[in-house]
């Protein structure tokens, strides 16, 4: 670069700074300006908010300030208010500030600390729950006042903050509801709680009150119902005796009425007890294992004796691989069967009562059972079905009138099957006959099948039945066994059978009693005339009344009709099985109810001994004409004690313990039983007068093996016997029902 080229640079330079400062001083001149402007206008202004001030009248209000006013005037009536409202409201309301001191509280939140100067805006959380506390403002559920203090502090520690309660020292109650508000604020409300507390425990005693009464008119009703059960159990007991008793057809009918009204009493009892547990809620069901097809059986058994009397067939098809043992209130299954097999016998006037068993799996172990009551009857019309299972009601008809009943029967029912999750429903056809059907889940019991013999594969049996369905039955019973069977309808088919030319071979024959011209014993006699000794067994619906006339001496067994097929497999097991035979060998330990015993020319066992413990002389006399009967030895105690000092001098093979006796009750005496020799495996069988399901919660926990309930009835007394029947004693025979011509007398007793 020249000389110059500098020089010029240099100038220019200059020009330019020398312009940038004259721009500045002229900027700082309007700055200033503009400035002593403002001044004047910020004078001006005060000078006219002091004229306002002093009362002068605003010549010029601009309207932002108006605005304004009415805003602040909006607000404050607006705070007024809500705090009104806040103040007249009877629960606690405060606001506390992030560091936990009071802002704001309403008059119900500061009442409690009336009288505490130091409760103002800014006094802290924790400082107002030591006051509670240490001034003996709140009651401290038990503990030192610090831990109060120190778990209401905590409680602010905790998101979302949880509730509390407060008992104030004059009785009052409340409730502390607190939530974190904008900023850390909490926002805190104590509900007065007085009112519903006081309310809750009117109506926790009301409550009370109500539970103790209606425990008291349960545990009426259930005395009431021993009261009378008991001396019931002398009249029906004593009149099915006299029933056995040679007697006049006047005297029978006497007889039989005062039996058949006792019954009928008694089931009015049941339904009335039954019906008011109903409808007090108060009926449970208490599931134990028991035996479905078993305790189908019992019923069929029980009712045996009704049906008997007009010819009608009771049937029972139980499905073959259903399971039987399942875990469900057996007392109320036996109520609901025998409500529905009771009605079918009772509205049938002839034909059959089929009781149809089948299942289904319902996993996890469960079945889901379907049990069907068809009758040949008089049948519902359409129009009646729906009622029939509302209460107290019957059809009301010329026909029906003539049944006596309470029309609570089947209301119950449904409600203990709906009680099981159950359902039930009928399906009727007027004059054709009725099928009950019901349908309940139940868990299978598993692993306590008792394994039972089964006769050999291959066995042949000849069932001789004139029943189609009981023939069908009876064959699938059996083919299911793995036993060959064939059928034949009559006596006469039998016969062209098994004898020459023909000669069928077979191991078995399995005969019906009451056949059309030919029957059982009949066709027994025959085969022997004919030369053909095949062992035979009868099915008989009363084993202990044979035709007149008839000799069932030559057959191995008879069987009461419905036959339980385990029995009839066990008896097949041992027919066919000659080393049984040849032992002689009839009952085994543990040997399942029914068990068939094979009549065996050599057999000769003791007696079985019997103990039995009754305070009631009536129903001493009762039980020993019952089993009058039997070959045993019976004896008796007249209280608990009495039945323990027995036991250990008579050993009886099985022991009847009345659960209500003095001295010492019977599940004591159980007790004391199961501690002496050979007491802690003696079966004990509990009498109540308790019906199913009350007041016998426990027995069978009690030691006992089984209960019986009163009014005994002479079958199931038999049955006990037959289910405990020891090795070694001589068996004892089917029951059979009342009215049959055993040789019971009626002694002194
Ligand atoms: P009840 O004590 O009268 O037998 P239930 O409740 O058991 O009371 O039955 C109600 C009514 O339903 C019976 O009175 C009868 O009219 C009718 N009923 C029940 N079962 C049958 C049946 N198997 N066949 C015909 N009618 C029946």
């Amino acid at each position: 670069m020249t000389l110059f080229d500098k020089l010029t640079q240099e100038r220019r330079a200059r020009l330019a700074a020398e312009r940038l400062r004259d721009h500045h001083l002229r900027r700082e001149q309007a700055l200033s300006l503009e400035h002593d402007r403002l001044v004047d206008e910020v004078r001006a202004l005060r000078e006219e908010l002091r004229r306002r001030g002093e009362g002068s009248p605003a010549p010029v209000g601009t309207r932002d300030e108006a605005e304004m006013a009415s805003i602040q005037a909006l607000a404050s009536r607006a705070e007024r208010r809500l705090w009104d409202s806040i103040n007249t409201i009877h629960d606690g309301f405060a606001v506390f500030n992030e560091r936990q001191e009071l802002v704001i509280a309403n008059q119900a939140y500061l009442q409690p600390f009336v009288g505490h100067p130091e409760v103002q805006p800014g006094i802290p959380y924790s400082r107002l729950a030591e006051i509670l506390a240490f001034d003996g403002l709140v009651e401290l559920e038990g503990g030192p006042p610090r831990d109060w203090v120190e778990r209401m502090v905590a409680r602010w520690a905790e998101d979302p903050i949880p509730q509390a309660g407060l008992r104030f020292a004059g009785g009052r109650t409340g409730r502390m509801l607190d939530r974190r508000a904008r900023g850390g604020d909490i926002v805190s409300l104590v509900r007065d709680t007085t009112a519903a507390t006081r309310h809750e425990a009117e109506l926790h005693e009301a409550r009370r009150r109500a539970e103790a009464a209606s425990r008291a008119k349960s545990a009426f009703l259930a005395n009431m119902s021993h009261e009378i059960r008991t001396p019931m159990n002398g009249v029906v007991g004593m009149a099915e005796l006299l029933g056995d008793t040679p007697l006049s057809d006047k005297q029978r009918l006497y007889a039989d009425t005062i039996r058949s009204s006792g019954e009928a009493l008694l089931n009015i009892i049941n339904d009335v007890l039954d019906f008011s547990k109903i409808e007090a809620d108060k009926l449970t069901l208490q599931p134990e294992p028991f035996d479905l097809e078993r305790c189908i059986h019992e019923v069929l058994i029980l009712l045996q004796a009704g049906a008997r009397k007009r010819r009608i067939d009771l049937m029972m098809d139980y499905d073959l691989f259903l399971p039987t043992r399942f875990l469900a209130d057996s007392g109320r299954m036996r109520q609901v069967l025998t409500n529905l097999v009771g009605n079918a016998v009772k509205f049938t006037e002839a034909g059959h009562v089929l009781i149809r068993v089948v299942g289904m799996e319902a996993g996890e172990g469960s079945q889901q059972i379907n049990v069907t009551v068809e009758d040949t009857g008089i049948g519902i019309a359409p129009h009646q079905q729906d009622r029939i299972f509302a209460e107290f009601s019957q059809v009301d008809d010329q026909v029906n009138r003539r049944f006596e009943g309470t029309g609570l029967g089947l209301t119950i029912t449904r409600r203990l099957i709906e009680l099981m999750g159950g359902r039930i429903w009928v399906e009727s056809e007027l004059g054709r006959g009725s099928c009950f059907g019901f349908s309940v889940t139940l868990p299978v019991v598993e692993g306590e099948a008792a394994a039972h013999a089964a006769p050999g594969g291959g066995t042949r049996v000849l069932v001789v039945d004139d029943s189609l369905i009981n023939r069908t039955i009876l064959e699938r019973q059996l083919q299911a066994q793995g036993i060959e069977v064939r059928l034949a309808e009559s006596g006469a088919e039998a016969l062209a059978l098994l004898l020459p030319p023909c000669e069928a071979r077979m191991d078995c024959v399995i005969t019906d009693q009451h056949m059309p011209r030919i029957d059982g014993s009949t066709l027994l006699a025959r085969l022997r005339e004919g030369g053909c000794d095949l062992p035979a067994i009868l099915l008989s619906s009363s084993p202990a009344e044979p035709d007149a006339g008839s000799d069932t001496s030559g057959f191995c067994a008879v069987l009461q009709k419905p036959v339980l097929r385990r029995d009839l497999v066990q008896l097949l097991a041992r027919l066919t099985d000659p080393e049984r035979a040849e032992a002689g060998s009839i009952s085994r330990p543990g040997a399942a109810p029914g068990d068939a015993p094979v009549r065996h020319p050599r057999f000769a066992g003791r007696r079985m001994r019997v103990l039995a413990a009754d305070d009631n002389r009536t129903n001493q006399l009762v039980l020993s004409r019952m089993l009058a009967s039997l070959e045993l030895d019976l004896s008796f105690a007249d209280d608990g004690q009495q039945a323990v000092d027995l036991f250990s001098r008579t050993r009886p093979d099985v022991v009847f313990m009345d659960i209500s006796m003095p001295r010492l009750d019977g599940r004591a005496a159980t007790r004391a039983i199961r501690q002496l020799p050979g007491g802690a495996r003696v079966p004990i069988i509990a009498l109540t007068a308790h019906v199913p399901g009350e007041g016998q919660e426990g027995v069978l926990g009690t030691g006992f093996d089984g209960v019986l309930t009163k009014p005994l009835r002479r079958n199931l007394l038999i049955d006990a016997l037959r289910r405990n029947l020891p090795p070694g004693v001589s068996p004892i025979p089917p029951p059979h029902e009342p009215g049959a011509a055993a040789e019971v007398t009626l002694g002194t007793g």
